[in-house]
């Protein structure tokens, strides 16, 4: 095993462990409720808007440690941020885990969200690692609920 697995495989379970902003938002502008059948995965995600930039983001549900350790590091990856911008974060993460792009030669502002690069080997966890970003994005454009295929 690389040094760099080593490393994002701790910042997995560390998300696992010590999930960041697992919890609910009282009165969300946004939620939406996301399953993953495959794995048992069912994560619902809260956003209170600022304007238009995400003002507040958080979690609540259970899962395997990618898709709990994927929520944590999206919710933070994206606060602050406008919906264009989670957009394309979104679009960028999907794009990696699905092995479409190549973090080491393509530009992208994934950071530590690289860390998930690693499930492209797993396709079965994929959808673990993606289910959060699916909900996030359903909650974004007005979707109550989202199963993954
Ligand atoms: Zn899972």
């Amino acid at each position: 095993m690389s040094e760099l697995t080593e490393l994002y495989q701790e910042t997995i379970l560390e998300h696992n462990k010590n999930p960041r902003n697992f919890r609910e938002i009282e009165d969300p502008d946004k939620t939406a409720l996301g399953n993953n059948p495959l794995c048992g995965d069912a994560l619902q995600v809260y956003v209170k808007m600022e304007g238009d930039k995400v003002g507040d983001v958080a979690f609540k549900g259970s899962g395997c440690a990618i898709s709990k350790a994927s929520a944590s590091m999206m919710t933070q990856a994206v606060k602050g941020k406008t919906r264009d911008e989670a957009d394309k974060l979104f679009n960028e993460f999907h794009r990696m885990v699905t092995g479409e792009l190549d973090i080491e030669t393509e530009e992208n502002d994934l950071g530590r969200l690289k860390a998930f690069s690693g499930v492209l080997e797993f396709p079965a966890r994929v959808k673990c690692a993606s289910l959060s970003w699916h909900t996030l994005n359903a909650a974004l454009h007005g979707e109550d609920e989202i199963t993954t295929e």
